[in-house]
């Protein structure tokens, strides 16, 4: 459907105002297929990467199909960190104001008094699973008239361990209601949830929009010392550049480099799920801005961060293991661009992360960097790969 405007997919005019106000003119794929079917009140299951539009997916019949008659949350958002509750709830509220429709975020690390009290007289809720369901324990929040539940990034709300604390708000809320799931994969145990908690549901999968395909990016391995680390990092950093995102492993590391830095003269911000909710935002949007260009944050902090304007991905610290370099590294690369993902290897990690290298398809930039790899396991393992003597044992001394 390569014609399919806004209107043509059954959206209220007001809706389509606030859109193109929004420099928004037509929908992505995910969104011609999954609004009809969300709008004719069906559950839905869509699977679709990031950067694709899942948010309009969802947020657009949310906001058409809700009325702020009721003064009780009618429609709830189920969504696995705190970043992305106050996206999704600022994509909701700017299509609800046309309608009226007051939009509340519910998570952890704000007071909760205040917050409840405003999540109690939303018409729409945003919410991450604990802090939600510590305001039902409290019976701060009802959620009996809520008629449409959505559960976005699904996948990685399991991945953060969220299933106990889904498991107990899906039952809460009344079984006459419509359920969709937006995620990443709906397979093994995501698909599972899905089955359990949906009824007949429309299933949809959809590709990332032409100009959202990610640009090419520039992979770089090099080798460091305790010593001449941090210098590595402030020459990178020194380079001509937009904005910089820098993984570390742990929370103090991030604090502890952000000083570092500091002592080079290179400002940076450390974002980590140690710092107040206020001083996350702030951090974030001093670097969305671009006044602070360079933001050293954890995997977990960086979670659902998505800025085209990142040029340069840097692991100070390898990641874990090959899935969390991807996730890493794609947060550059956004929207067409190109990118550069530059990890800093000391020389125990050198085996390690030729291996993560190596799962990536990147053994050529590992390569050129004259580091060492971590033998393929498979050359121990039998006689294979033209390997006429099979498994090489250490030579015995005559
Ligand atoms: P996902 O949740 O699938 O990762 P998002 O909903 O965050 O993706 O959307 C990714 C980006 O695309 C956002 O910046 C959003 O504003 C933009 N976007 C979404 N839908 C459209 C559209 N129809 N036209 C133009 N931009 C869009
Ligand atoms: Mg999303």
């Amino acid at each position: 459907m390569p014609d399919s405007t806004f209107a043509s997919i059954g959206l209220s005019t007001d809706i389509v105002r606030v859109l193109t106000a929004q420099g928004i003119h037509s929908p992505f794929q995910i969104q011609t297929r999954a609004i009809p079917a969300a709008l004719a009140g069906s559950d839905v299951l869509a699977k679709a990467p990031t950067g694709s539009g899942k948010t309009l997916a969802f947020a657009i019949p949310i906001v058409q199909l809700t009325s702020p008659g009721d003064g009780r949350p009618a429609a709830l958002v189920l969504v696995p960190t705190r970043e992305l509750a106050v996206q999704v709830t600022e994509v909701l509220a700017d299509l609800g104001r046309a309608k009226g429709l007051e939009v509340a975020s519910v998570y952890g690390g704000v007071p909760i008094p205040a917050q409840a009290a405003k999540a109690k007289r939303a018409h729409v809720l945003v919410a991450t699973p604990g802090r939600l369901q510590d305001l039902m324990d409290r019976r701060m929040v009802n959620l009996d008239a809520v008629t449409i539940l959505v559960l976005d990034e699904a996948d990685r709300m399991l991945d953060m361990g969220f299933k106990p604390q889904v498991d107990k708000i899906l039952r809460r809320v009344s079984n006459k209601r419509q359920t969709m799931f937006f995620s990443a994969t709906l397979d093994g145990a995501v698909g599972e949830l899905a089955r359990e908690y949906t009824n007949q549901p429309v299933r949809i999968a959809a590709e990332l929009p032409s100009e959202q395909k990610p640009g090419e990016i520039d992979h770089q391995f090099v080798a460091v010392t305790a010593d001449n680390k941090v210098d590595k990092l402030v020459e990178l950093l020194q380079e001509e550049r937009g904005l910089a995102l820098v993984f570390v492993r742990t929370k103090r590391g991030a604090d502890r480099l952000a000083q570092r830095l500091e002592r080079h003269q290179v400002r940076a911000v450390a974002m980590h799920g140690d710092k107040t909710q206020a001083a996350r935002e702030k951090a974030l949007a001093h670097f969305e801005a671009g006044k602070v260009t360079t933001l050293i944050a954890t995997d977990v902090a960086a979670r659902g961060l998505d800025l085209s304007d990142i040029t340069h991905v840097i692991n100070f610290d390898p990641p874990e293991d090959e899935k969390a370099y991807t996730h890493r590294v794609g947060r550059t690369g956004r929207a067409g661009r190109s990118g550069t993902g530059v990890t800093l290897v000391l020389p125990d990690q050198q085996a390690e992360v030729s291996r993560v290298a190596r799962m990536n398809g990147q053994s050529d930039a590992w390569e050129e960097t004259g580091m060492k790899s971590a033998a393929p396991k498979l050359l121990y393992s039998g006689r294979k790969r033209g390997s006429k003597w099979g498994p090489t044992r250490p030579r015995r001394k005559i």
